[in-house]
């Protein structure tokens, strides 16, 4: 078997915990008349307003070079904003797939036009981002993917279908995943690349965007048509045929983050809340333990945010923390409920324990399916050590 190692995280510093001090005074302002309800829509909450505000105070792209609208600082500082936002349950959801994997594969990628274009419009919280990749036949089998991008005159005509898509309904931009040659006899990841997709345009020129509602009845992913859409020749992200190692070196950005360890955070702070000082000594054994794994997650999630920082390829890390986040994530619902005896419910008027409970039962579920499955997480760590 092989080792799997992470780096020992940096130690926090006086410029990070002053920064931590000055976004826990901005979320006590902008976050005051928030439920704990709205705040356990954590990262799919959706408020441009509030992306506008942190793009000023410089907390969108904050590791971005400053000649494309960034702020220079360090991996550190930038987590430090993140694990902020999440625990308080800011509504970070317009600007977060930008944020965390958009922008940086653009940065790598990207031409010089599609940088100075779209960067700064990220950093401003002026712009959100889709994820299309997902396909009907095409889920944890990305390769399958068979949306297909054929060079014409004046530019690439897509066609094919993408499902789950986050966001579509209201993104200005996709990462499209598509094939644009053959899968050669060894090699199926070949000939694939990525587009870079205005979505306003696109909307009005063969691609149709449908609501998927989901089990509670709300509409956050949808289904996109693609038929005979004409994308510019300067749509082409990064080099034509290097669309799986672009893709793959996105998802380190999309599972390593605080993102995958939080999601059921407001619920824990609920709990606490609740039972107070007085917690019986069940429930207070359980906090400790959920506690405790939280701390250890925030460690080897801070590693692979120095990885990154450094230029490494954490694919294989970054699938540990999102596997092990999951679990946790799940975890504490699940924990929670066998704690509290009451009859879970949304309805205004409950106390917000419950409403909170009664959402993440049902949002939990998705936790271990959205940015890779639970099975396919584990089968990427097995192979990173050697076991298959
Ligand atoms: C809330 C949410 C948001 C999402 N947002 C987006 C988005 O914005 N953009 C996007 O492109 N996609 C998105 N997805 C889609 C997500 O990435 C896929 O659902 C996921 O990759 C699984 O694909 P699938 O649904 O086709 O399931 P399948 O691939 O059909 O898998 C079904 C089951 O079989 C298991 N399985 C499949 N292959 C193997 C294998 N080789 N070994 C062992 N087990 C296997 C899977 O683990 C799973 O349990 C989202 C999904 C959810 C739930």
């Amino acid at each position: 078997m092989q080792a799997l190692t992470f780096t020992t995280p940096p130690p926090s510093d006086s410029a990070a915990e002053a920064l931590r001090h000055e976004v826990r005074e901005f979320l006590g302002v902008e976050l005051r008349d928030h439920t704990p309800f709205q705040r356990a829509e954590s990262w799919s909450g959706n408020d441009p307003a509030f992306s506008r505000k942190m793009g000023k105070r410089g907390w969108i792209g904050m590791t971005m070079p400053k000649a494309y609208g960034g702020h220079e600082r360090s991996a550190l500082e930038r987590y430090v904003v993140l694990e902020e936002m999440l625990a308080a349950g800011a509504p970070v959801g317009h600007h977060w797939v930008a944020d965390r994997q958009s922008g940086p594969s653009i940065l790598r990628n990207g031409t010089e036009e599609q940088r100075q274009t779209i960067l700064p419009k990220i950093a401003a919280g002026e712009c959100s981002f889709c994820i299309g990749m997902s396909e009907p036949d095409s889920g944890s089998d990305l390769a399958a993917a068979r949306t297909r991008a054929q060079r014409v005159q004046g530019g690439w005509l897509v066609n094919g279908t993408k499902v789950w898509t986050s966001g579509a309904h209201k993104a200005d931009y996709m990462i499209l995943f598509c094939r644009t040659g053959a899968k050669s006899e060894d090699d199926r990841h070949a000939g694939a690349s990525q587009f870079l997709v205005e979505m306003k345009q696109a909307r009005a020129a063969g691609m149709t965007v449908r609501p998927i509602v989901d089990m509670r009845g709300a509409h956050h992913f949808n289904e996109v048509a693609i038929e005979d859409l004409l994308l510019p020749e300067d749509a082409l992200l990064g080099q034509e045929g290097d669309g799986w190692k672009q893709v793959t070196a996105e998802l380190a950005f999309e599972r390593s983050g605080p993102d995958r360890f939080l999601s059921s955070f407001t619920l824990l702070v609920e709990l606490v809340r609740t039972l107070g000082p007085a917690a019986p000594e069940r429930a207070a054994v359980a906090i400790g333990r959920l506690t405790s794994h939280i701390l250890a997650l925030r460690r080897l999630s801070r590693s692979v945010a120095g990885m990154l920082q450094a230029g490494e390829d954490p694919a294989l890390q970054a699938a540990l923390v999102k596997d092990l986040g999951n679990v946790l994530e799940q975890e504490t619902v699940e924990v929670v409920r066998l704690l509290i005896d009451v009859e879970p419910s949304e309805d205004d008027g409950n106390p917000p324990l419950v409403a909170v409970l009664a959402h993440l039962i049902m949002t939990a579920p998705s936790f271990s399916l959205r940015g890779g499955t639970r099975e396919i997480l584990r089968g990427i760590i097995a192979r990173g050590l050697g076991l298959r």
